[in-house]
């Protein structure tokens, strides 16, 4: 294993997806392969069915995602979208299972139906997308741990894809990625020169994927049959799975043809129903719209126009939809490249990504047939977000204290990357300070987001405007530590963030939750 030395035999790659999860591993060479789950299948639904008390068993995948037609309640779906959100639980005989916990029960599907007796899956890397913050990057190692996984790192999604890609074809430029999973959305510019790539900037919504067009045109279904029979097409949460699920066959159809038939099964009977692919496309223009103002935030961070990105890249299955490649080749006057397999790519650059980890970490541990695959790669990832601290200094014109964000660091710096700052005490005799960790670009607290709070104690009997020491730095894994020290005391706070309240586990909480884990009935 990794951590005594000894040589890894498999390395993997996870794509942890709001509605399909894939695992890769490394062959010989250094070349990443799909591993077929248990079913045969490629792609792993991300659905979860907890079967009736008695049997304990926990299915996972297809067999759960027609499961839930049978009981809504016992059914989890799209849980990425719930990632970090303490507040987030799912209650069934007796006991509540958090986002990571469930998130957890994919995982280990995916572990167990890949582990075979001469391969066994335990050093892996999780994607997650660029967007997603340190709480939720945080969240999905967790998960992985739970799972019974050694997480080496993660990696974001856009920048797997690139990884896939640049390994599998010539590439060279500046070239965007566009992301458009089931739940997701992430664009990524970077500079590609073959193997040796620099990620500029990304950006992305972490509610704003397949699912909310599915959304769209069970809008429209529903309207329909209440023009049509005066009745409402959904009554029950069963009722809801089913529909939800033809929804997604009408969009899929409309990505082959111009319209899509349906025959709606409800209550007061049934109907023809039909939509035009010209009708559905408007219906999901606001979501288009959102999606077209990430692209021009992401272009204006990277300080490029649209006429000097060399190749648009589609990653993610909702990216198959004709209205994606009808905007981007309006954007930048070209079309966009489908060559990868836009639902394996993630998993399968999260496996290079996973063996650049070990060499750089661990080179020893690996074959020299992987070292000698991967080792021309260069990847320069940046920080995907601001990260900050909530100050009081004192106004210079007003001379009176105002509360403020101040940036430590800065969005789109190269990884690894850290900066110090010095701050003052407030008052007088100040015995403790209350410590803001804020993401966002705002100087404005209420416009940033307050990751997390802590409370550096200090000694007693001291004047105002001692200096406290703040220092961030962000790792090539894209986790973030950070270091308040009172610089007379020498006190230091460094917070953890697996201690902190926003719904992370506490490490000791975690490995022993995992030992239940090896023992969960999950099929
Ligand atoms: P991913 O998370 O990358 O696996 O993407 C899953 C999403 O892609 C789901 O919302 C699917 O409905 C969507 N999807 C897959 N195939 C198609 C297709 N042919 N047309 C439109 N959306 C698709």
């Amino acid at each position: 294993m990794s951590n005594n030395g000894s040589k890894i035999d498999t390395i993997a790659g996870i794509d942890l997806g709001t509605t399909f999860s894939s695992l890769a591993i490394l062959n010989a060479i250094g070349r990443p392969e799909i591993v077929p789950n248990s079913e045969g299948e490629r792609l792993t639904p991300s659905a979860i069915f907890f079967d009736e008390e008695s049997s304990g068993i926990i299915r996972v995948g297809i067999e759960a995602l027609h499961c839930r037609y049978l009981n809504p309640q016992r059914s989890v779906r799209w849980i990425k979208r719930q990632m970090g959100d303490a507040s987030y639980k799912k209650f069934l005989d007796g006991k509540e299972w958090s986002p990571v916990e469930l998130s957890a029960l994919i995982l280990k599907k995916l572990k167990d139906d890949c582990s075979v007796d001469n391969r066994q899956i335990r050093d892996v890397v999780i994607s997650v997308p660029a967007h997603f913050d340190e709480i939720r990057r945080k969240a999905t190692m967790d998960a992985g741990t739970l799972a019974g996984l050694n997480v080496v790192g993660i990696v974001n999604e856009p920048v797997a894809t690139a990884l896939y890609y640049a390994t599998t074809c010539p590439v060279y430029g500046k070239i965007l990625i566009y992301d458009l999973g089931g739940g997701t959305f992430d664009v990524t510019i970077m500079d590609v020169k073959g193997t040796d790539m620099n990620i500029i900037c990304s950006q992305g919504d972490h509610e704003l994927g397949g699912i909310d067009f599915d959304r769209k045109i069970l809008e429209i279904m529903r309207s329909f049959y209440k023009d049509k029979l005066g009745a409402e097409l959904i009554n029950t949460e069963e009722e809801r799975a089913k529909l939800e699920d033809e929804a997604e066959d009408v969009k899929k159809t409309l990505s082959r043809r111009d319209v899509a038939k349906q025959i709606l099964y409800g209550r007061s009977g049934s109907t023809k129903f039909e939509l035009a692919r010209q009708v559905f496309e408007e219906a999901v223009a606001p979501l288009m719209s959102r999606i077209d103002i990430l692209l021009e935030v992401a272009l204006e961070e990277a300080k490029l126009k649209p006429s000097q990105i060399d190749k648009v890249l589609l990653s993610g299955g909702s990216s198959r939809m004709p209205i994606v490649q009808k905007r981007l080749r309006k954007m930048f006057g070209f079309d966009p490249d489908v060559a990868v397999n836009v639902d394996e790519c993630v998993s399968l650059g999260a496996a290079i990504h996973a063996g650049m980890t070990l060499i750089r970490d661990n080179p020893l541990a690996l074959s020299t047939g992987i070292i000698g695959g991967l080792k021309n790669i260069r990847l320069t990832d940046v920080c995907n977000h601001s990260y900050g601290t909530i100050c009081a200094p004192i106004d210079k014109k007003s001379g009176k204290r105002v509360v403020e964000n101040r940036i430590i660091l800065r969005k789109n710096t190269p990884l690894p990357c850290q900066a110090t700052k010095t701050f003052y005490t407030v008052a007088e005799g100040q015995t403790e300070l209350e410590i803001n960790i804020t993401q966002g670009e705002d100087t404005a607290p209420e416009y940033v987001n307050k990751i997390t709070t802590h409370k550096l104690q200090l000694p007693p009997n001291r004047p105002a405007e001692c200096p406290i020491k703040v220092t961030y730095s962000y790792d090539v894994n894209q986790r973030m530590h950070c270091f308040f020290e009172d610089v007379q005391s020498g006190s230091v706070l460094e917070v953890d963030f697996a201690l902190d309240r926003q719904g992370n586990m506490k490490q000791n909480e975690i490995e022993e939750k995992a030992k239940r884990f090896e023992t969960l009935k999950v099929q």
